[in-house]
């Protein structure tokens, strides 16, 4: 793993008391002094707000906002070439031990070239339903008749 999220990380997991060590404070200052200042300052607004400034990834979701990573993100993240941050929510972002998804070259296994095809059913055209009676009937009130038209004395 990439050193600098694996002391994030640790830093992280010292700092929310997840794991305990002896001399915490010495650990947490020297990894605080290891850590680049720029991060540790992303790092710290986000504990500021209440939120932990590291969430793994889990089958390519953040699960510090349960928002879809971009596989390009999980990527590098496998290949330990940089540390990502999560598009959403900003928090730094490693693979968990679960995340189920293999290096590109181990499951380069070439599918089938094709199913049959099967036929599909035509598709069926979605009638719109249209109002039952013309809205006209209303006004064609037979037994009234026009006030001006009397009937003729015989
Ligand atoms: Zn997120």
């Amino acid at each position: 793993m990439n050193e600098l999220l694996h002391d994030l990380m640790k830093l992280q997991a010292l700092e929310f008391g997840e794991i305990k060590e002896k001399n915490a404070e010495a650990t947490i200052a020297e990894l605080r002094g290891k850590i680049p200042p720029q991060i540790l300052g992303h790092y710290d607004r986000l504990v500021a707000k209440g939120k932990k400034g590291v969430a793994a990834v889990r089958n390519q979701v953040c699960t510090g906002c349960h928002m879809r990573v971009p596989i390009g993100v999980v990527a590098t993240l496998m290949h330990d070439t940089d540390i990502q941050l999560c598009e959403n929510c900003g928090r730094y972002l490693y693979l968990s031990d679960t995340t189920g998804i293999k290096a590109p070259e181990e499951t380069a296994k070439r599918k089938p070239a094709r199913k049959a095809r099967t036929p599909k059913s035509s598709l069926q055209m979605v009638s719109t339903p249209s109002p039952a009676m013309p809205l006209a009937i209303n006004e064609f009130r037979p037994g009234k008749l026009h006030p001006g038209l009397r009937p003729i004395p015989g």
